[in-house]
C-alpha cells in the first residue's frame, strides 16, 4: 500500500487525509496540536461559514489573489460538492445572506467533528507530532522522509497543509512556508488580509465600540489620483485602534500595497438618502429643535458618540443656535454625513488577520494537481499556498478544493507508478 503523509490537521489536511485514505492509500495525518482543526473551530465567530453557495465562476470572482490558479480545483470540487460532503457526514447546512453557508446547528465544532469522522472512517491515522522538516532523496527529485520532533518516517508522497501565519496560537505559524523555502521553492511575502485597519484619527478611540449597521463604506486610494478602489454596504465598528467589522475586513483585501496614509475610508452614514433628501431631513430636524444648540439637534440623526466628531468636522460651533445655521453650513453637514472620512495608517498585525495573503508561490505549483513543479511527490493545499479570497466562506472552500485536488492527484500518481 502506498504511504502518504498529510501535514497539518486543519480543514485542508483533514480533507486531504480523508480523500486519500478513501481512495486506498495508507495515510498518516500529522497534527502538532492535541486537537484537530483548532482554527476551524473558531471560524465564523464559532458558527463556521463553511462555504459560499455559488458557481465556480462566482467563486473565482471572489478571490482576491491568484484566482486563475483555482480554476481547475474549484471546477473539480465546487461549493456544491462541499455542501454534499458535509450533508453526507451528518452536518445539515443552511444558506444565509450573501450565499454564506453555515451548519444548521450554528456550531463550528460540528464541522470539525465531521471532518475528523471523515479522516478516521476513511482509515487514515492521526499522529500528534510536529513535523520539523521534509528530507529529499539523494537526487533531490522527491521527498523521501518526514522528520518530526519524535522520529523520522518514510513516505511515498507528502501533502503540506500547514496553513498560513495568522492566529499562530491555533498552530498555523508558518512551518510549511519554511519547508518550502528549505526545498528551494519561492515563497511570496506574507501580509495580513481580512484585517482591521489602524488610524491616527483621534475620532476612532473617541467612538470606540460604536458599531454602525447599514452604512456605505468606500475606500479611496489617494496614491492613484484619488481612485475609488472598493465600495460596500453593511456593518463596521470603530475601535481603539481604528476601524473594523465585516465591510472593513473585506475592504482590507483591496488595500495593497498598504502604505501609511495612502488610503481613506469614506463612510456614508445615510446611504438610503441622497444629498437632497438628507438636506430635507436635516431641515425637518432643525425645525423640530429650532431653539436648541447645533450639537443637541443631531440626536435623531446620529448615535450620541458620533455627534461630537461630526460637529467638529462641519466647522459649525457646537453651541450655535440651530435657527441661525445657514444653508451653506447645512450643506457642509450633509457632506460630512455622506463622506465621514477616516485616514488609514496601516493594518493590525498579521497574527490577527483572518487570512494570510502570500505563501508558496503559485508559479511553483501545478494547478491541475497541486504538485510542486520541482519535486515530484510533494503537494500543497490550503492557506499555505499564495491564494486568498474575500469573507463569505471562500477561504474554507479554497482549503477544501485544493485538498481534494492534491489528494486525488497524489493517489492517482502513486498507483500509476506501480
Ligand atoms: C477568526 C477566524 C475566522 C475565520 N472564519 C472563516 C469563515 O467563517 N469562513 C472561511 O471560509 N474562512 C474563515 N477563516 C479562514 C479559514 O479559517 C482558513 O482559511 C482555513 O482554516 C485554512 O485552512 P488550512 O487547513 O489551510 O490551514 P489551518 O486551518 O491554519 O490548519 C493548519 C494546521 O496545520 C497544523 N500545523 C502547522 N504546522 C505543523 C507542523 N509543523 N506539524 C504538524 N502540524 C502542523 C496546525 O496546527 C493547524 O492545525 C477564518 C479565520 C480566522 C482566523
Amino acid at each position: 500500500m502506498k504511504k502518504i503523509a498529510v501535514i497539518g490537521g486543519g480543514p485542508a489536511g483533514m480533507c486531504a487525509a480523508g480523500k486519500a485514505a478513501s481512495m486506498g492509500a495508507d495515510v498518516t495525518l500529522f497534527e502538532k496540536n492535541k486537537l484537530l482543526g483548532m482554527k476551524l473551530g473558531i471560524t465564523g465567530k464559532g458558527r463556521c461559514n463553511v462555504t459560499n453557495n455559488c458557481t465556480p465562476d462566482d467563486f473565482i470572482k471572489n478571490m482576491t489573489k491568484n484566482g486563475k490558479f483555482m480554476f481547475s480545483a474549484i471546477n473539480s470540487f465546487s461549493s456544491a460538492d462541499t455542501m454534499e460532503l458535509f450533508e453526507s457526514l451528518g452536518v445539515p447546512l443552511k444558506t444565509e445572506r450573501g450565499n454564506r453557508v453555515f451548519p444548521v446547528s450554528d456550531k463550528a465544532h460540528d464541522v470539525v467533528m465531521a471532518l475528523k469522522k471523515y479522516v478516521l472512517e476513511s482509515g487514515a491515522k492521526i499522529v500528534n507530532e510536529k513535523v520539523t522538516s521534509l528530507i529529499p532523496n539523494e537526487t533531490g527529485e522527491r521527498i523521501a522522509f518526514v522528520e518530526t520532533d519524535k522520529r523520522r518516517y518514510e513516505f511515498d508522497a507528502v501533502i503540506v497543509c500547514t496553513g498560513g501565519v495568522s492566529y499562530p496560537g491555533t498552530g498555523s505559524d508558518g512551518d510549511g512556508l519554511r519547508f518550502a523555502e528549505e526545498l528551494g521553492l519561492k515563497v511570496t511575502p506574507t501580509i495580513p488580509s481580512l484585517i482591521g485597519l489602524t488610524s491616527d484619527d483621534p475620532c476612532c478611540p473617541e467612538m470606540q465600540g460604536l458599531a454602525l449597521k447599514n452604512v456605505g463604506v468606500c475606500v479611496i486610494d489617494t496614491g492613484k489620483k484619488s481612485k475609488k478602489i472598493y465600495e460596500d454596504f453593511g456593518e463596521m465598528i470603530f475601535t481603539h485602534f481604528g476601524v473594523s467589522g465585516p465591510t472593513i475586513l473585506s475592504a482590507s483585501a483591496h488595500m495593497r500595497p498598504m502604505e501609511k496614509d495612502r488610503y481613506e475610508v469614506q463612510i456614508d452614514l445615510k446611504p438610503a438618502l441622497d444629498e437632497e433628501k438628507l438636506d430635507k431631513r436635516i431641515i425637518s430636524d432643525f425645525d423640530k429643535y429650532k431653539n436648541k444648540e447645533f450639537a443637541n439637534a443631531l440626536c435623531d440623526l446620529l448615535p450620541s458618540s458620533m455627534i461630537a466628531p461630526v460637529v467638529a468636522r462641519t466647522g459649525i460651533p457646537a453651541n450655535k443656535k440651530v435657527n441661525s445655521i445657514k444653508q451653506k453650513e447645512r450643506r457642509e453637514l450633509v457632506c460630512v454625513l455622506k463622506k465621514f472620512t477616516v485616514k488609514i495608517s496601516g493594518t493590525r498585525p498579521i497574527n490577527e488577520a483572518i487570512v494570510t495573503s502570500g505563501g508558496v508561490a503559485v508559479s511553483e505549483i501545478s494547478p491541475n494537481t497541486m504538485q510542486a513543479k520541482k519535486l515530484e511527490n510533494l503537494y500543497f493545499a490550503g492557506e499555505v499556498i499564495d491564494v486568498d479570497a474575500y469573507t463569505g466562506g471562500f477561504n474554507l472552500q479554497i482549503a477544501f478544493s485544493t485538498a481534494m485536488k492534491a489528494a486525488e492527484a497524489a493517489v492517482n500518481k502513486l498507483y500509476e507508478e506501480v
